[in-house]
């Protein structure tokens, strides 16, 4: 049976017209699987009894189970959710005062293992398709609508920064970045993709015309460093990633987000900041301070506040944008991956 989630309409106009069908019945199947969150061909009122009669025979719907609901106080929803053969996955929703966030994975567990992640350490199983990721941000969409929680109810800014590298399952992020973009309405300007430094995958983003953010995840300045805190994932040096990053703003306009996770004595010094200074200078971003996130069996401890400040106020001093992530979730297990690995 194939799923029907991740086809786009001009897909599901194929559909229709294929079922013997006219074309536009395609629309309204996308308006029911996008729009109005269908997990069930019952709820299809619109469509014609034959037409729904041969997609139950051909078709599924592709939605996921949630397995687990988690809620913080902070308004953080964390879901543990099981794909259709037995895969477990996490997406996170997050409340901002400005728009309401859904962070997706886009593999079931992560082949790139960083050191300091709980997913990095569970072991890789497989690629997402487009279909399995935007059914992350459907099924956040749902509990907004349930809880009435954040304005108009509905998801707009989402990051593939969950479990899993995007650029290494490319076609399915690409695919689900033109569905946010054309079925659900999503600005590709509050789309981001975040990657480890996968230079090829980010030259490729760069050609796609679809301005949307690219995050990269540096946490470290110097490729010794990284290589001890991302051992498998040696292909690429800093310079390299840095020079397919400025290359990515000349290409799309946008400024880039340096992702740089600080861990108590091993990347927090002030040498670090003066490297990581020098390696940004004139470049167009700004770097994001994450706090870590401890988890069970990592060897790393968060970096205390007055590192982060130190940190932070050097970069500011050479010039540099930066701003310190909003630890969220801290009472959920908030770590990437965390909730997996207990209920696994
Ligand atoms: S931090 Fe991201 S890239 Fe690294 S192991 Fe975790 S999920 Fe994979």
């Amino acid at each position: 049976m194939v799923p029907l989630l991740g086809l786009n309409t001009e897909e599901l106009r194929t559909v229709a017209a294929t079922s013997g069908v006219q074309a536009f019945r395609g629309n309204q199947l996308a308006e029911w699987l996008y729009q109005r969150n269908a997990r069930d061909f019952d709820r299809m009122s619109n469509l014609p009894p034959a037409f729904l009669e041969s997609l139950q025979k051909h078709f599924i719907i592709g939605r996921s189970k949630i397995i687990i609901t988690q809620r913080s106080t902070d308004g953080t929803v964390k879901l543990l959710l099981e794909l259709s053969d037995g895969a477990r996955i996490e997406t996170v929703g997050l409340p901002y005062s400005s728009h309401y966030s859904c962070c997706v994975s886009t593999q079931a567990g992560c082949p790139v293992g960083c050191g300091f992640c709980a997913t990095g350490q569970s072991g890789f199983k497989r690629n997402l398709t487009a279909g399995e990721i935007i059914d992350q941000v459907l099924s956040i969409g749902e509990i907004l609508k349930e809880t009435g929680n954040h304005g108009r109810g509905r998801v707009d800014h989402v990051t593939f920064m969950g479990m899993g590298e995007p650029l290494l399952n490319y076609d399915a992020t690409v695919k689900t970045l033109k569905l946010l973009n054309n079925e659900l309405g999503l600005s590709a300007r509050n789309l981001t993709v975040s990657t480890i430094g996968q230079v090829p995958g980010i030259r490729r983003l760069s050609q796609e015309k679809l301005p949307v953010t690219l995050a990269i995840s540096l946490h470290a300045p110097t490729d010794d460093l990284r290589h001890q805190l991302i051992p498998g994932f040696v292909r690429w040096t800093v310079a390299e990633i840095i020079s397919a990053g400025r290359d990515y703003v000349s290409q799309t306009g946008r400024r880039l987000t340096i992702e740089y996770c600080l861990l108590n004595d091993v990347n927090d010094h002030a040498g670090e900041a003066q490297q990581l200074a020098d390696l940004l200078q004139g470049l167009n971003c700004h770097v994001n301070l994450i706090p870590f996130n401890p988890a069970e069996g990592l060897p790393y401890t968060a970096s205390p506040p007055q590192h982060v400040q130190a940190f932070s106020n050097l970069l500011a001093k050479r010039g540099i944008q930066v701003t310190e992530r909003a630890r969220r979730g801290a009472d959920i297990d908030a770590a990437c991956g965390q909730l997996k690995q207990r209920n696994c």
